[in-house]
């Protein structure tokens, strides 16, 4: 049995956020969705990546062709010709995002092609995806950073993560004044997304400890395997040290998993491959016994989270919940802190509301 792809479309949209935001190492203004549609068998299989919209141009331009016309069901072999045909532009970065809006478009045709839910195609070894609220931008003053956190806390969701290493000397009272607003119904994320020193990490993460904080994110670039591992052997035992997310491909998982860099490894399926790579990361990480972390875009990682014995928890951010809304049907929402998919719904589960996005379009 073969089903053909008859047509890959192409789109991408950019949305303003709803105000200034900046983390220990970027500030932004807006962000960029490129959507993958696929239609054979009379289904329509979606994926995305947030990326800039030149991924859209190496979609159309090269991997358009390398995708029609080959078998729906036949994932793999499509997803290798897809890395053979952008070897000269490099095994990571842009390519690979490009490659995992298709693949996610595929896994979601695939399983809509056997009207199954994606997590029932995949296998489930769970049944909800726990999530942390992930926001707190530097750019926010006090009051919204502890009403956006203590909103989440409120609403049940048990684990909030806040930018920081922006400014370094107010981060430690920022963390507090988070702390202050969620009480003892969350547990304090912190990510610094590169910004710190060595040395700075290690007399923050101390710091951090006093007030409860269990997760500590890239405290310096996830290009210092040795900074990490450094970090990671001398923060307190009960912080986790969390890298991954960007990760483009399985030598880089690999390698910061060797090195001894992270307590939990995260990946992006928009970045590394689609949800293929992001499985196989997951496996590599079983091999290290090191617990799994997906990393932005919750509506897409539901399905593929739920079928990995050793996920953790998933990141759910501000920006991407609010992007996933406006664009999609079918989006879940957390309850008790965790999210379930409609396993009424085949695929990932959404729909794509084109009138509601075509405002954004570029
Ligand atoms: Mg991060």
């Amino acid at each position: 049995m073969s089903i053909l792809i008859q047509k890959l479309k192409v789109s991408a949209y950019t949305v303003p956020t709803d105000g200034p935001e900046s983390d220990g190492t970027l500030e932004w203004d807006s962000t960029t969705m490129v959507l993958v549609e696929l239609e054979a068998g009379g289904k329509n299989g979606i994926g995305y990546t947030y990326a800039d919209a030149s991924v859209a141009v190496l979609i159309n331009k090269t991997l358009r062709k390398v995708v029609e016309g080959e078998d729906a069901l036949q994932i793999p072999a499509i997803w290798q010709k897809m890395v053979k045909a952008i070897r000269n532009n490099g095994n990571s970065g842009l390519t690979h995002m490009g490659i995992a809006a298709i693949d996610v478009a595929l896994w979601d045709l695939k399983a809509k092609l056997l009207d199954l839910p994606l997590v029932t195609l995949l296998g489930m070894a769970k049944t909800e995806m726990l999530v942390y609220g992930s926001g707190g931008f530097t750019s926010y003053p006090t009051d919204r950073l502890q009403k956006q956190l203590g909103d989440w806390a409120d609403a049940g969701i048990r684990y909030v993560k806040m930018k920081i290493g922006r400014e370094p000397e107010k981060d430690v009272a920022r963390a507090r004044a988070a702390r202050e607003a969620i009480g003892d119904k969350a547990t304090l994320f912190v990510d610094a997304n590169g910004a710190y020193s060595v040395k700075e990490a290690i007399e923050k993460a101390h710091q951090f400890d006093a007030l409860g904080v269990t997760w500590f994110e890239e405290p310096v670039s996830s290009d210092d395997l040795a900074g990490l591992q450094f970090i990671r052997q001398h923060a307190p035992r009960a912080m986790n040290i969390a890298a991954g997310e960007y990760g483009f491909n399985l030598s880089y998982f690999e390698r910061m998993l060797d090195a001894g860099t992270v307590d939990v490894l995260q990946a992006d399926a928009t970045r590394c491959g689609g949800i293929t790579g992001f499985l196989q990361a997951a496996t590599i990480c079983q091999a290290h016994h090191v617990p799994f972390s997906s990393h932005c875009a919750p509506a897409l990682h539901l399905h593929p989270a739920m079928s990995l014995p050793n996920f953790y928890i998933a990141e759910y951010f501000y920006d991407h919940v609010r992007i996933e809304k406006i664009f999609f049907d079918g989006v879940a929402e957390p309850k008790n802190g965790v999210l379930t998919p409609d396993l009424s719904r085949s695929g990932l589960g959404l729909e794509f509301k084109r009138k509601d996005a075509e405002r954004f379009e570029i």
